[in-house]
């Protein structure tokens, strides 16, 4: 494994970094009906969520975000808002998209030392588990001979040419992120068959 410092254009690196920081405190609380038995879902509280952690010229910066939670008034069911982090991740998804795609042609290390380089933090493991996980592989560009997610260009535009508006930030920044908390695993073979039967059974009952 190479052992040279790994250099990152300066303006490549500010540019994720300064994206990434136009997230900080934004507000989540759109809602979807209940995905268990599609009742309505009533505000039940707002938690502060990590994004990412940030190596700036001023020091170490935590971007945060404040995802509402809702109660389904049928089933009980506590639910997220739609949120910019995939199901079951703890990082933000430009980073966990910026993860899966520079570890397309780099080892987890050498990926958690790309991503470190420009000042975002995140470890080995981590890019391990997405890496390894059922997320989706992101369309990826190749930017100064790096694999880097579309998303991550997406976030960029939005960062540049965002008037500042709150009513809209949300909308849009879920839009330039890819609605990652939507994404569903697709089924596996087995899921597939196990649903059929499933199918089948109730048909046979219905007729
Ligand atoms: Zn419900």
């Amino acid at each position: 494994m190479s052992r040279q410092p790994i250099k990152i254009p300066p303006i490549l690196a500010d540019t994720i970094i300064c994206s990434i920081a136009s997230i900080d405190k934004t507000l989540f609380v759109q809602t979807d009906p209940c995905p268990h038995c599609e009742g309505r879902a009533a505000p039940y509280d707002t938690k502060e969520k990590t994004y990412a952690t940030l190596h700036t010229e001023e020091g170490v910066k935590k971007i945060t975000v404040f995802v509402r939670r809702f109660r389904c008034h049928w089933c009980g069911v506590l639910l997220y808002a739609n949120e910019p982090f995939y199901p079951s991740t703890r990082l933000g998804s430009a980073v966990v998209d910026m993860a899966t795609a520079l570890s397309l042609v780099n080892s987890f290390s050498h990926t958690a030392a790309i991503i470190n380089a420009m000042g975002i933090d995140i470890d080995r493991g981590s890019v391990r588990k997405y890496a390894l996980s059922d997320l989706p592989v992101p369309n990826i560009t190749f930017f100064y001979g790096l694999p880097l997610p579309i998303s991550l260009f997406s976030l960029i535009g939005w960062a540049v040419g965002r008037k500042s508006s709150p009513a809209t930030t949300e909308t849009e920044l879920l839009a330039a992120s890819g609605f990652p908390s939507a994404y569903r695993a697709p089924l596996d073979e087995a899921e597939i068959s196990r649903k059929r039967l499933e199918q089948r059974k109730k048909q046979k009952q219905n007729g």
